[in-house]
């Protein structure tokens, strides 16, 4: 075939999709415009998963009835007009190429009314050609409707999946926006029913209510953070005692953009080490606002992808922001009594309900996780009184809320963990020294583990030199081992650091292997005076809620929960 240039109704349509995927695109496209133009109140309404029907209506600023039909043109945008403005992006949109694009791939009627001016217009175009454009009467604003989505590019509708299956990812992009931008009035309307309802209040613990149900919200802790260059993180983080199975509720917005960033991801997941059970994941709504110019939007066509400038910045605002918050005020979880008298007690942190799958186009609510119990109790422990041992395990202990259960091992871990962490940070461990210098026998891969991170090791209390090729002398160890062997220690110290990703969890992983081969054991019977002793350095602690690894190091049995369980109320 020769080479030929490609209409422009084919480069269009080729063009339309790297934009509009799917119904869920074309929303967020349309929504986003509408923020672009000011918006207070923005209605989403579709038909069919948005392959009959996607209508998008604003009362922002409206277009000009000149500048109607040059809005369908690509590459026409009001938004930006120098390279130099791709430097420093403030709207949503910049690229004029939404409107073109799905005109090319639907029915398309753009309705809008300039604020100010009496007289609205209308153009109408189908498979990207323009079909009719005349006068009309309308409110100031502008409306999207677009019809038969996909209609002329049978591949594109052959990937949909079913109208169930889009609605319900133009539900996420929905909410999503709503938590972005809590200023902004949304609604969203599926075949003729309100699916979702935000009420544009600009506080982002309503926007979140709607979203998650407010019994999740009201559990939820408020972050807050800025550095001296003046970057601000702020959003809200579930205590560790809500918890979901997946990452889904997790969410970030870059300048009220919605962005998918391993970074922040990781920033997060930092903050909660140690705090959240493994395999577990916190809710989260966290803004990051930063100067335009350090955040790069224009990484990918559907711009869910961004790039700092500065990472290492934005890692720790946004780590310490969360883990200041959490440590500062996480709560002992609670005992959950079992709801019906029949089934057997049962003792566990209290479960957190996971999101409904997709049915009937309801919008997943989380039910309340602990009928009407209050969900936690304040973060600092109170004064407990030892009342004894159980399963040479647990101690039993006394407060003004109740009664609680200890796991000793889990509390001691805590206990050490915070020792030696801090003792390493002051370069001042407690040293076992051994009196027969250890030769140890290392792998080439462990030699080089240790050459790495000697300073580290040396911090926590290995002492040692290498002695020949492969071996190494060892002289001490840090004090308090309970069951491990010096040299089993150490090489069970250098696998965890020949995985550690960064200084810090470096530290932190050598410190909880320390922690717990100093612990007390379950099984171990104590004294009165040891249990007491452990119950105030575990009051002590910074975090007494969580072993080093997140488990719970105490379980709550509220006065009231007992009164119910004993039918005294
Ligand atoms: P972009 O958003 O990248 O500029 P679009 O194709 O999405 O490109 O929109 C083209 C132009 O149409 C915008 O720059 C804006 O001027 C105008 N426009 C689109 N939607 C709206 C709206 N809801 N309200 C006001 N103006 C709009
Ligand atoms: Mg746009």
């Amino acid at each position: 075939m020769p080479i030929r240039v490609l209409d422009p109704t084919v480069a269009a349509k080729i063009a339309a999709g790297e934009v509009v995927e799917r119904p869920a695109s074309v929303v967020k496209e349309l929504v986003e415009n509408s923020l672009d133009a000011g918006a207070t109140h923005i209605t989403v309404g579709i038909q069919g998963g948005g392959i009959d029907l996607i209508q998008v209506t604003d009362d922002g600023e409206g277009i000009p009835v000149l500048d109607l039909e040059l809005a369908l043109e690509r590459h026409a945008t009001s938004k930006i007009s120098h390279e130099s403005d791709l430097q420093s992006i403030t709207s949503m949109g910049f690229r004029g190429e939404a409107l073109p694009s799905i005109a090319a791939v639907s029915r398309m009627v753009l309705t809008s009314r300039a604020r100010g001016t009496d007289q609205g217009a209308y153009v109408r175009v189908r498979g990207g050609i323009m079909e009719r454009k005349g006068a009309v009467g309308c409110p100031e604003g502008t409306s999207v409707t677009v019809q038969d989505l996909f209609a002329n590019v049978p591949v594109r509708r052959k990937f949909l999946r079913s109208a169930a299956a889009e609605a319900g990812r133009i539900h996420t992009v929905v909410t999503q926006l709503a938590l972005a931008h809590p200023q902004v009035r949304f609604q969203l309307v599926v075949n003729g029913k309100e699916s979702f309802a935000s009420p544009g209040s600009g506080d982002l613990r309503d926007a979140l209510a709607g979203v998650y149900g407010s019994d999740t919200v009201d559990a939820m802790l408020e972050v807050s953070g800025t550095d001296t260059e003046g970057r601000r993180t702020w959003g809200y983080v579930s205590p560790p005692s809500t918890h979901r199975a997946n990452r889904a509720a997790i969410n970030f917005y870059v300048n009220r953009r919605w962005v998918q960033s391993r970074l922040l991801l990781q920033a997060v997941e930092e903050a909660y080490r140690g705090l959240l059970m493994e395999g577990r994941h916190p809710v989260v709504a966290m803004h990051v606002d930063v100067a335009p110019a350090e955040v790069d939007v224009n990484v990918h066509p559907a711009k869910r992808e961004v790039r700092f400038h500065h990472e290492g910045a934005l890692f720790s605002l946004v780590q310490r922001a969360v883990r200041e918050t959490l440590v500062a005020q996480s709560p002992v979880p609670l005992v959950s009594p079992s709801a019906s008298a029949s089934s057997p007690m049962r003792w566990g942190p209290t479960p957190t309900q996971e999101p409904l799958p997709w049915r009937d186009l309801v919008p997943p609510r989380e039910q309340s996780s602990t009928n009407d119990l209050p969900a936690s109790l304040p973060a600092a422990l109170p004064a407990l009184r030892v009342l004894g041992q159980a399963s040479g395990t647990y101690i039993i202990a006394e407060g003004p809320g109740g009664v609680y259960l200890i796991d000793q091992h889990a509390a001691h871990e805590r206990v050490r963990y915070e020792k030696v962490t801090q003792q390493a940070r002051e370069r001042q461990p407690e040293v076992q020294g051994l009196l027969d210098p250890q030769a140890v026998e290392l792998q080439p891969a462990q030699i080089q583990t240790l050459e790495e991170w000697k300073e580290t090791l040396a911090s926590y209390g290995f002492l040692g030199e290498p002695f020949g090729e492969s071996t190494y002398l060892l002289r001490g160890v840090p004090n308090g081992l309970k069951d491990a062997s010096p040299e089993g220690l150490l090489g069970e110290v250098l696998d965890l650091l020949s995985q550690a990703r960064d200084p810090a969890q470096a530290s932190d992983s050598v410190a909880a292997s320390i922690a717990c081969h100093s612990a007390v054991r379950a099984g171990d019977m104590l004294s009165h005076e040891e249990m007491v002793a452990l119950v105030r350095q575990l009051e002590g602690a910074e975090s007494p809620h969580t072993c080093p690894h997140g488990r719970p190091t105490m379980l709550h049995l509220s006065a009231n929960s007992l009164e119910r369980e004993f039918g005294r109320r």
